[in-house]
């Protein structure tokens, strides 16, 4: 497959070079070679970027919501036919194992664009008696919306901030991690495919200073990050400035806990998909995993025999279920951890290594025996390591699984609902699960509280983080002042 793009960016529903911005190489995680060659947007790219989506908004919004949401479906069903040459590039991309991207990035991307096209005519104000008089509420769009993304989805994130912000009748620019920038243009080429005007949906590259660039312009009334909560902190402040509408997705580090009447088998399936899918690297990871002490033993056993069945290799090839890390650095940001945990007096109980060979690859890794204070049950790692807690109590766990700055995700697995019901409600956290953990539909609200973020992404709530109440205050009585 050819996976250098005929242009860096796409803007005004064309590809666009300017060789004058700073180069971005993008390499294949699984070999470590150079697969294409981008270069960084300019200040005018910028520019051209933010214009082609200001005037592109204007004749979009004036569209009717049926007419957008058709864009958005034909997107989506394009998306689908051409599945199977998005997931390759999207493997590409991130060096997540085929098995992984053709089922979970570009169908996720779709699901997003045909959800939020079937709402698209549906985005109605109200209507509020008041005595004689009456309010009406008008739902507009906000405007240009800028969206910036991480590295671990680099289609969905994509399509889950674009199919909202469309459906309202706002026009966005995307800025993808300089890591992962091929799928994006994708995205932007398929909407144009799908009768999008020329400039509603553009793509520019970049490393940091793009994205605090987008986020600092005037001509800009929305931003949406997935990201770090060091750049969430950053984009917030920046956007505060401008008074801009904000949406972020952070970082997280959740909890799982397991009771003693867990279906084991369930439990250790739901820790794997929670840990290890796309090695490691997903915000809503349980990597905190408190296991009751009376099935610790049986828990860690089932564990690692199933976590030894991972085919680690070539992620092109479809029976591989465990890929590299998107990168060198992040390899070795998470190695460092590994190494924090042994130090620390965590009992590593099975991983840990690094496979060598030419690409990014680490052993997915579990500790046991971890407690709270240790660094690997603090810090978000975003890798394949997993930490296993001891606990005994309920009421002690739960105030454990809190303890912490984040607020993402969290999980519990038991075979008793009433628990199950009465711990989720005190789970400090934004999506929950019960006896399953990391399914994020579009049709449930997906973000998270404290530190992991503001707003919500997927489901009917996007549409009111991507559009604002006008409301019209309609006088049928006779209108008395006072002088
Ligand atoms: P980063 O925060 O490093 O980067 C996110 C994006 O922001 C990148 O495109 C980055 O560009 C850009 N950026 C960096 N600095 C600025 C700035 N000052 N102003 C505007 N944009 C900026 O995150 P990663 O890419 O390393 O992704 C990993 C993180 O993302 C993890 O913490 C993870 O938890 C979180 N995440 C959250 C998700 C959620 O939905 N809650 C989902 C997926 C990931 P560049 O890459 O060039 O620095």
């Amino acid at each position: 497959m050819d996976t250098q793009p005929i242009g860096s960016h796409f803007i005004g529903g064309l590809y666009v070079e300017d060789r004058a911005g700073e180069l971005i190489e993008v390499v294949y995680p699984a070999t470590g070679k150079v697969i294409a060659r981008l270069h960084s947007a300019t200040p005018s790219i910028i520019s051209r970027a933010l214009e082609s989506a200001k005037s592109a908004q204007k004749i979009w919004a004036a569209m009717t919501g049926t007419q957008r949401g058709r864009v958005l479906r034909r997107a989506a069903d394009i998306i689908r036919d051409r599945n199977h040459e998005l997931s390759v590039l999207e493997t590409y991309d991130t060096g997540k194992p085929y098995q992984e991207t053709s089922v979970a990035d570009a169908t996720s991307g779709a699901d997003s664009l045909e959800y939020f096209g079937g709402l698209a005519g549906s985005i109605t104000g109200e209507h509020i008696q008041y005595g004689e008089d009456f309010i009406y509420t008008v739902r507009e769009p906000l405007g240009v919306c800028v969206g910036i993304g991480a590295w671990n989805y680099p289609t969905q994130i994509a399509c889950w901030k674009g199919a909202p912000a469309l459906a309202c009748g706002n026009s966005m620019v995307f800025k993808p991690s300089e890591t992962t920038p091929l799928s994006a243009l994708k995205v932007a080429e398929i909407l144009m495919e799908a009768g999008a005007p020329a400039g509603l949906y553009n793509v520019i590259q970049g490393y940091g200073d793009v994205g605090a660039a987008l986020v600092g312009d005037p001509r800009v009334d929305k931003v949406s990050l997935t990201g770090s909560v060091p750049t969430g902190r950053k984009v917030y402040a920046a956007a505060a400035d401008g008074m801009k509408h904000v949406t972020l997705e952070l970082g997280g580090k959740s909890p799982i806990i397991i009771f003693d009447d867990a279906d084991i088998e369930a439990a250790v399936s739901g820790a794997i998909l929670g840990n290890f899918y796309s090695s490691g690297q997903v915000c809503s990871n349980g990597t905190r995993v408190f296991v009751h002490k009376d099935i610790k033993q049986a828990f860690l056993k089932r564990l690692t025999e199933r976590v030894s069945k991972a085919v680690i290799g070539d992620p092109m090839d479809p029976d591989t279920s465990f890929g590299p890390m998107v990168s060198k650095t992040q390899r070795d940001i998470v190695l460092g951890y590994i190494d924090q945990g042994v130090k620390e007096g965590a009992t590593l109980v099975t991983g840990g290594k690094v496979i060598e060979g030419d690409g990014f690859f680490i052993q997915p890794t579990v500790f046991a025996d971890v407690t709270d204070d240790m660094v690997i049950a603090r810090e978000e790692i975003f890798g394949p390591v997993m930490a296993v807690l001891d606990f005994e109590d309920e009421g002690d766990v739960l105030a454990r699984a809190n303890d912490t700055e984040f607020g993402l995700a969290a999980g519990v697995f038991t075979q008793d609902l009433t628990r199950a019901h009465r711990v989720v409600a005190r789970f400090e956290a934004g999506t929950c699960y019960i006896n399953t953990y990391n399914d994020a539909p579009v049709e449930a609200p997906f973000g998270g509280t404290k530190m992991s973020g503001v707003g919500r992404e997927n489901s009917k709530d996007a549409l009111n983080h991507y559009s604002q109440s006008k409301s019209v205050y309609v006088r049928m009585s006779d209108l008395e002042a006072p002088f």
